[in-house]
């Protein structure tokens, strides 16, 4: 039997670079939060939260859209 699931993605935050401008909150509300100032609150609280596939589409538009290029997708055995 094979599995249709895919290996979830994790999303690196490198806060170095984040500004808070809060848009990857808005592509994944479900998975990041935000706090007072905009920076990104992951809800699960781990720093670097799974990305389901049904929202790796958005976490794709998140990493290529975030201004200060903070964010990187990281394969499960990065
Ligand atoms: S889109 Fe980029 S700069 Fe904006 S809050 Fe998210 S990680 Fe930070």
């Amino acid at each position: 039997m094979t599995s249709s699931r895919r290996p979830a993605l994790r999303l690196h935050i490198d806060w170095t670079r984040c500004d808070g401008r809060g848009l990857c909150t808005e592509l994944l509300p479900s998975v990041l939060d935000r706090d007072d100032w905009g920076y990104p609150l992951p809800r699960n609280h781990t720093p670097e939260p799974g990305i389901p596939a049904q929202l790796q589409p958005d976490a794709r538009d998140a990493v290529r859209l975030c201004p200060r290029l903070a964010l990187t997708l990281l394969h499960p055995n990065d």
